[in-house]
């Protein structure tokens, strides 16, 4: 029996959200089926659905930050049973046969990862679904090898957006080997970016933040940031040259980074996070006289998804987040424009009944 599925959908680049009924696949031998709890509300959805990166297909329900309670399983599965609290992130699906899959790097799949919302579906024949749908909906059914363990001590609301804010800052810090003794600085303070201060803290870094306005100094320190500094202030930029081995870059939109680059002690790198499609202008000279090098990084695979979730608790590491209901998505879009958001909106799905 397919699974009936409420959600909000976006069905134009320039239309508001709102309710969208389909259906879910019944979970197949390997696949797990989930009571989505919670979804956060990641930068990446507001990109897909105004169709910044182009290809969008409507309508689409976006969400990849799912928590939620497991309500059945297929005969093959065995790492989860009813009741289990698990999450899903980016990705439901990869070749699982190419270096990067073999890897466990399965967001770098060579033939392309199957995207939690957006991407073509091959199971979803059955229920009429061509493309995969998100988690701004209250079930989803995902193969169990997709599929994540949320330890107890974590709330599942506040680690929902570990899924895709919290995998996706630790780790380019991971693979850049932040610990003890390393200067780290984060560019922009939202979701990608609070996560990045928390998590580099815990690793043991010293933790600058650079933002456009004073306005979350004060939250910056208290989550462990032991310098803030306003990127348009020149004196602050001067006096900051040279003094990071990491440069975390979360900013959503196009902006000016060859400042930026002279903040970076020699060999020190900027990973580039944020989806911006504009070009964003480097010059050699920077880079060459201090060997240094410009970035990028994709969310994380799903055994680091799962170390990541696993620091998280021993850290006692969750997200500052702020609770709506889903018909208040649109109202969370236009204050995520604002950057006004501290730190990640998260979809309360109880409520999707408020929604009719
Ligand atoms: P967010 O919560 O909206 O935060 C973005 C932050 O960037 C804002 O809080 C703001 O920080 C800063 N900012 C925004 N516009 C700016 C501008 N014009 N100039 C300078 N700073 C600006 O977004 P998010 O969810 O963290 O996502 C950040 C970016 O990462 C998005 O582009 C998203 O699509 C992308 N992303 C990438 C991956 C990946 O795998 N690489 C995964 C998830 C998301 P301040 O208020 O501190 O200035
Ligand atoms: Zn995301
Ligand atoms: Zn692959």
């Amino acid at each position: 029996m397919p699974i009936a599925t409420r959600a909000f959908a976006a069905t134009a680049a320039d239309q508001p959200l709102s309710p969208y009924s389909f259906e879910r696949r019944d979970p197949g031998p390997d696949d797990v089926a989930i009571a989505i709890k919670y979804c956060g509300v990641c930068h990446s959805d507001l990109h897909v659905v105004h169709n910044d990166l182009g290809g969008t297909r409507y309508p689409i329900v976006p969400g990849h930050e799912i928590a939620g309670v497991v309500t059945a399983v297929g005969a093959n599965v065995t790492r989860f049973k009813e009741g289990d609290r698990v999450g899903v992130g980016c990705m439901v699906d990869s070749c699982r046969t190419c270096a990067s899959c073999q890897a466990g790097e399965e967001q770098y799949c060579v033939p392309g990862m199957t995207q939690t919302y957006g991407s073509p579906d091959p199971k979803g024949a059955e229920v009429g679904q061509t493309i995969t749908q998100g988690g701004y909906s209250d079930r989803i059914t995902v193969d169990q090898a997709y599929v994540l363990s949320i330890p107890d001590s974590l709330p599942l609301d506040a680690a929902a957006p570990l899924l895709c804010a919290g995998i996706t800052t630790y780790s380019p810090l991971r693979h850049w080997k932040v610990g003890p003794g390393s200067k780290v600085a984060v560019v922009g303070l939202g979701g990608l970016g609070h996560m990045a201060v928390k998590l580099a803290v815990a690793m043991g870094a010293e933790v600058s933040v650079l933002s456009t306005s004073d306005r979350k100094k004060a939250d910056a320190e208290r989550m462990g940031a032991k310098h803030f500094l306003i990127n348009s202030d020149k004196d602050a930029m001067k006096a900051a040259a040279e003094k990071f081995d990491l440069i975390i870059n979360t900013v959503s939109a196009t902006h000016e980074i060859a400042s930026h680059l002279n903040l970076l002690a020699r060999d020190g790198t900027m990973v580039m996070l944020g989806l911006t499609t504009e070009g964003l202008p480097v010059f050699a000279l920077p880079l060459l006289m201090r060997r240094r090098s410009v970035a990028g990084s994709l969310i994380g695979g799903i055994r680091e998804t799962q170390e990541m979730l696993d620091f998280c608790a021993e850290h006692g590491i969750v997200c500052d987040i702020e609770t709506i209901a889903p018909h208040q998505i649109n109202e969370a879009y236009a204050r995520m424009e604002k950057s006004d958001v501290r730190y990640r909106f998260v979809i309360d799905m109880a409520q999707i009944d408020q929604a009719a």
